[in-house]
């Protein structure tokens, strides 16, 4: 069968473009296209919308610019589901057209557009590439930078606790920046207002590495304990492991924001065995896949009834 989508290569803003437009072409029915933002590069902020259902669930991937297999992974989950809803097929166990004929995902596979092409191709297109060498200490590899290109961690600029973030280096930095105030930058505001435009059932945000599940930060309740099913379920179906956090977890993380703000389930699930501060190989993404291919339909099928 000829796949539209190729995780085995440096997976590009560029590529996620052009498949993007291809997928929308074989399933235009099935697939919906939106730009929720931009980029300090004004590169666009790609949402996908896959389903027919009324509920909703969000997923995304690359918050992390180093982390950029999982908009591989997003990308080859979105495929997979809509080759299957239009021919009928099951995956694992799962009815995938009875299942997004009643959920809808949306999926936003990179987050962090800047950070991944930094990563990838060096600072020499950046408007702003000396600052960032010397944030990068002069080096021009950036294989292990996580943040966007002003030097703020994306992943702790969401209003969870954020004023009480744990080892912030107070400036710029490759990594655990949280920047001047919440939201201060146009991707991480842009993914807080799409998703409070919408009523999302729960939402999964893909990292490397670990083979982790964080899924607690600081719920409790009736939230706790659906958090704690869901996360058993992904758990068996992944192989990764549940972290469960102190009493008080550091937070700014989108998931941490979107437990604590909206009270519904919300988890970051890091892909790979450990591999240190760069991207995860290539060579990897087959045991990845095989591990994560089941786990956006079983959330959609989770979110078929009300929590
Ligand atoms: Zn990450």
């Amino acid at each position: 069968m000829d796949r539209i989508v190729n995780p085995k290569q440096v997976y590009t803003y560029e590529q996620l473009v052009k498949d993007i437009t291809k997928l929308k072409q074989k399933f235009p029915d099935l697939i919906q296209v939106e730009v929720i933002g931009h980029s300090i590069e004004n590169r666009k902020l790609y949402a996908l919308k896959l389903g027919k259902g009324d509920r909703e669930i969000f997923i995304n991937g690359a918050h992390h610019a180093r982390e950029w297999l999982t908009t591989a992974l997003l990308m080859v989950m979105v495929e997979t589901y809509s080759e299957a809803f239009k021919n009928n097929q099951k995956i694992g166990g799962f009815d995938v057209k009875e299942i997004l004929s009643k959920t809808s995902i949306w999926f936003v596979p990179m987050v962090n557009p800047d950070g991944v092409a930094l990563v990838q191709n060096g600072e020499q297109t950046m408007s702003n590439a000396n600052q960032l060498l010397e944030l990068n200490n002069g080096s021009k590899d950036f294989s292990s930078w996580k943040a966007n290109i002003h030097g703020v961690d994306l992943n702790r600029q969401y209003p969870a606790d954020w004023e009480n973030i744990q080892n912030d280096p107070g400036k710029p930095a490759s990594a655990m920046y949280k920047g001047p105030s919440p939201l201060s930058e146009p991707e991480t505001k842009s993914i807080y207002d799409f998703t409070i435009a919408h009523n999302f059932e729960l939402a999964v945000a893909y990292h490397s590495s670990g083979e982790e599940i964080f899924w607690k930060y600081r719920s409790n309740g009736d939230l706790l304990r659906q958090s704690k099913k869901i996360a058993d379920m992904i758990s068996k179906k992944t192989g990764y492991s549940l972290i469960f956090p102190g009493p008080n977890p550091s937070g700014g993380g989108f998931t941490d924001w979107f437990l604590d703000s909206l009270k519904k389930p919300g988890f970051t699930i890091e892909i790979s065995p450990l591999v240190g501060p760069r991207p995860v190989p290539i060579s990897f993404f087959d045991k990845i896949w095989n591990e994560n291919k089941e786990v956006g339909i079983m959330l959609a099928k989770e979110a078929v009834n009300p929590f």
